[in-house]
C-alpha cells in the first residue's frame, strides 16, 4: 500500500527540514505512481479498503514510552489533500454482517508487476546488474563510482553497525488470488490486501508497535493462520 510515513522514522527526528523533504518526496512518489495507473499488468492500482468497525480485540495502546519511542506521523498533516475522502457505511446497509464500515481508497502495488516494471525501466535506461562480493566495507573504495547506495534494508544494521535501523512490522501470509475480489479489509488485529499476484493476510496488532524490536525472520504459521481466520470469520462458513 502507499503508506509513505508508516514507521519511517521516530518523531524525535521530524525537524522542519525533515518534514519539508519528506513532503516533497512523498508527493513526487505519489505523482510517479499516478503515471503507472492503468498499465496492462497493473503494477499500481487504486483499491477500496474497508475497516470493519467493532470487534477490536484489545484497546489500542498507541502511547509511546521509553521502550517504544513515538513514530513520526506526517501523512494526515501533510498529504491529506491527496487522498480520497473516507466514507462510513452504517451496520445494516451492506452485506458484511452487523458492523459499521469505514471505506478508504488507496494505492496498492502488485509487486511482481511493479518489480518487473522497475527492472525493465532500469535496463532500458542503460542500467546494468553486476554481481560482486564485498568482504568488508573497505572494499567499497575499490569501486570507481563516487556514490554508493547501501540498499540492504535491515541487513545494514549488521553490515555497517547501523544501530539506527530497528526491525518493525511482522510478516505477510500469501494465498492464491481469487478473480473478482478487488477490495481490502481490516478486522480486529488483521488485514487483507487483494493483491493480484497473491492475496495477502497480515496480523497488524492493535497499534504501530506490532513486531517492534523483533528481528525473527522464520515464518510463523500460527500467526499466518490467525490472520486468515480473522478475516474469514466475517463471512458465513462455506
Ligand atoms: C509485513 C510488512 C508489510 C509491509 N507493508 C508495507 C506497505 O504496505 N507499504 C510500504 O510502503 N511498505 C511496507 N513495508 C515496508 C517495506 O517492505 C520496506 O520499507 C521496503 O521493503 C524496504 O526496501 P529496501 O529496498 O530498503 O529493503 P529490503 O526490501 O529489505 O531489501 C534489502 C535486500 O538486501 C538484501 N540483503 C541484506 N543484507 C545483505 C547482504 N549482507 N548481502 C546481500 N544482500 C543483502 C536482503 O536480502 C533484501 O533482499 C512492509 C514491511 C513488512 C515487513
Amino acid at each position: 500500500m502507499f503508506t509513505p510515513d508508516s514507521r519511517i522514522a521516530l518523531a524525535k527526528y521530524t525537524t522542519p527540514g525533515f518534514k519539508k523533504a519528506w513532503n516533497e518526496r512523498a508527493r513526487y512518489s505519489y505523482r510517479t505512481y499516478q503515471s503507472l495507473l492503468g498499465l496492462a499488468d497493473q503494477p499500481v492500482e487504486y483499491v477500496d479498503f474497508y475497516a470493519v468497525n467493532g470487534g477490536q480485540s484489545a484497546p489500542g495502546g498507541n502511547e509511546a514510552n521509553e521502550d517504544r519511542p513515538a513514530f513520526a506521523e506526517l501523512e494526515g498533516e501533510l498529504l491529506a489533500d491527496l487522498q480520497p475522502k473516507n466514507r462510513t457505511f452504517p451496520a445494516g446497509t451492506h452485506s458484511l454482517g452487523a458492523h459499521a464500515l469505514t471505506r478508504s481508497t488507496t494505492l496498492m502495488f502488485n509487486l511482481s508487476a511493479y518489480a518487473h516494471f522497475l527492472m525493465s525501466d532500469f535496463r532500458s535506461a542503460g542500467g546494468k546488474v553486476e554481481v560482486t562480493e564485498f568482504t568488508s566495507p573497505a572494499d567499497f573504495s575499490l569501486l570507481p563510482q563516487k556514490t554508493l547506495v547501501n540498499a540492504t534494508g535491515y541487513g545494514a544494521r549488521a553490515l555497517l553497525n547501523d544501530e539506527s535501523v530497528i526491525p518493525v512490522r511482522g510478516q505477510l501470509a500469501r494465498t492464491p488470488p481469487q478473480e473478482g475480489i478487488h477490495y481490502g479489509l481490516a478486522y480486529r488485529d488483521s488485514i487483507f490486501v487483494p493483491r493480484r499476484d497473491g492475496f495477502v493476510f497480515q496480523v497488524i496488532g492493535n497499534d504501530d508497535y506490532y513486531g517492534y524490536g523483533i528481528d525473527a525472520t522464520a515464518p510463523d504459521r500460527v500467526e499466518a493462520e490467525h490472520a486468515i481466520q480473522t478475516i474469514q470469520s466475517l463471512f458465513p462458513p462455506v
